[in-house]
């Protein structure tokens, strides 16, 4: 399933599918229906819904391509220095954090991902559905994204949920 990263995978189609899917239904189905796209108020909800569809898709295209955050090649722990968070740099053992598979020291919070084949500054994970790791470059934009994915979702429902009561009536 997990594909290399850059490249458009199944999951990425689906969710592109998927927002394509309840813009259609909202824009030319549900709008209609209830208000009619003649109308100011059919015209307005059509143009808000547009919006936020588009403002899905910006952030979605900018979390899927964004790099999640690399490790500066010149990185090297301050073991010099007493005062630093050492014990953040090192684990349980005392041994500082090295990547064996890219041949670095790692910062704290950076993980190597498996799929990206590197580590990643402060991963939290990797994504199937953007095809990346959500790490300390794309973080805010991935939120930012589900935030407006969520505020879509509910709007949708709602005109949804009204078209039918009143076709129920
Ligand atoms: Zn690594
Ligand atoms: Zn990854």
């Amino acid at each position: 399933m997990a594909g290399r990263p850059g490249y458009v995978t199944v999951p990425i189609l689906s969710v592109l599918a998927a927002i394509g899917y309840v813009y259609y239904t909202a824009v030319f189905l549900a709008i209609p229906a209830w208000l009619g796209l003649a109308t100011a108020a059919g015209v307005a909800n059509a143009v808000a819904f547009t919006a936020l569809a588009a403002a899905c898709v910006a952030t979605y295209a900018v979390a899927v391509s964004r790099d999640p955050g690399r490790v500066p090649p010149a990185f090297l722990p301050d073991v010099e220095d007493a005062e630093s968070p050492i014990h953040e740099i090192k684990r349980k053992g005392g041994d500082l954090r090295y990547c064996q598979k890219c041949s670095h020291y790692k910062p704290p919070r950076a993980h190597h991902c498996r799929v990206c084949k590197r580590c990643v500054l402060r991963m939290d994970h990797h994504c199937i559905w953007i095809n990346n790791c959500v790490g300390h470059e794309n973080y805010k934009i991935f939120l930012v994204f589900v935030l407006y994915a969520v505020v879509a979702s509910l709007y949708s429902l709602e005109v949804l949920c009204t078209v039918c009561l009143r076709m129920n009536n």
